[in-house]
């Protein structure tokens, strides 16, 4: 989808909040892990590139979850090592070996596809992917490990790292979280050999079980200022929200008693009332199920009257304003918050899936 530039609408994206919250991890992990900033989808939509390029010097590298997010970054320019975190299409690994990507072997079927391409594999490095109970990818017993360390071996690739995710990292009760730590440090145990990288840490991990953080941290959402776990754990040290969702009315009348709006007519005005409009719809990212929620207009709470359309939609306002009076959907104003995490509760989702579905329709502002 096009960026609409021109439009009253726009997510603006503090690159010096991002900064700011990433010195602060730097500094609660201590300074012997290196630190891998996730810039995946997007950068959690805030906009891989400049996300990346504003933190390049303060991470050793970078995180993204496909081979075209990879891609993306080199063809910036960045030249750090860049890790994709899922195993890639074994046809394409050529690309990942000349552009000097590190991928992810999630088993040793998938090294297997990978072996029979006809490559210089003297440039390919590898991390295996260990299932400790997340379920997702990786190898579930060093033996497997094993024969891939043998395979990549033999065919001269490097065995540079390996890792495991944690399912529960964000969650008070830890019970499945020492789980999958012991499993994971069973087969650190009886693999061949240890590799440059052994890691295992989101950011709930390095938050809440710092002690787990070995020799990368992998930085995802509270890099963009969010806790992950919404509003159940605390965190132990202040970060910043680095994006705002605002909008503008573009269109203001007084409605009279009985009057309905938006499709499918949900709303009736019980009496005379002020209604706005507002350039922002389910095509945006902002979906249907933000009707009943609120916006943000001069410091007040504005409810969202009637069905959310694809590109526009209506808000009660307590009086008139004139066209353009800001709006906000995520963000401060005057005094006032509405957070990611406030809108998601609202959806009964997580704060992550509202700001990555904020579609590339919106304009990305850098500040
Ligand atoms: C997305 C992802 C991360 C980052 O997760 P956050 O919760 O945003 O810190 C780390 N590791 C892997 C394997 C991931 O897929």
């Amino acid at each position: 989808m096009k960026s609409s530039p021109h439009r009253h609408t726009s997510a603006q994206v503090d690159l010096e909040a991002i900064k700011n919250n990433v010195q602060k991890f730097k500094q609660h992990i201590g300074s012997k892990p290196e630190l891998w900033a996730v810039v995946k989808a997007n950068a959690y939509g805030h906009g891989a590139v400049p996300v990346a390029r504003a933190v390049k010097d303060l991470v050793a590298g970078f995180c993204v979850s496909n081979l075209d997010e990879a891609i993306e970054l080199r063809q910036a320019l960045l030249t750090q090592p860049i890790l994709i975190l899922s195993g890639i299409v074994p046809e394409t690994i050529g690309i990942a070996a000349n552009l000097n990507l590190t991928v992810t072997a999630p088993s040793l079927a998938w090294l297997k596809l990978v072996v029979q391409e006809s490559i210089d594999f003297s440039r390919l490095k590898i991390h295996i992917a260990v299932d400790s109970g997340m379920g997702r990818i990786g190898v579930c017993d060093a033996q497997e490990a094993n024969e891939m360390i043998a395979l990549a071996d033999q065919y001269g690739i490097e065995f540079e790292g390996i890792f495991t995710h944690f399912a529960t990292a964000d969650e008070a009760d830890d019970q499945k979280f020492k789980a999958q730590q012991e499993k994971f440090a069973q087969i650190i145990e009886e693999i061949s050999r240890r590799p440059r990288y052994v890691h295992s840490t989101n950011t709930a991990a390095a938050l809440w079980h710092t002690e787990q953080v070995q020799d990368i941290e992998r930085l995802g959402v509270s890099m963009y200022g969010l806790n992950p776990s919404g509003k159940v754990l605390n965190l132990p040290f202040e970060i910043e929200a680095a994006l705002s969702l605002v909008s503008e009315l573009t269109h203001v009348k007084k409605v009279t008693k009985g009057a309905t709006l938006g499709y499918g007519a949900t709303y009736e005005a019980e009496q005379e009332t002020w209604i706005g409009t507002v350039s922002i719809g389910y095509a945006d990212g902002w979906t249907r199920e933000m009707q009943g929620f609120h916006v943000l207009v001069d410091g007040k709470f504005c409810e969202i009257v009637g069905r959310v359309s694809m590109d526009q939609m209506m808000i009660k306002l307590d009086q008139e304003y004139p066209l353009g009076t800001t709006v906000t959907l995520i963000g401060e104003n005057q005094g006032k918050l509405i957070t990611a995490t406030d809108v998601a509760e609202w959806r009964k989702t997580i704060n992550y899936e509202v700001l990555c579905l904020i579609s590339d329709r919106v304009e990305r502002v850098y500040l």
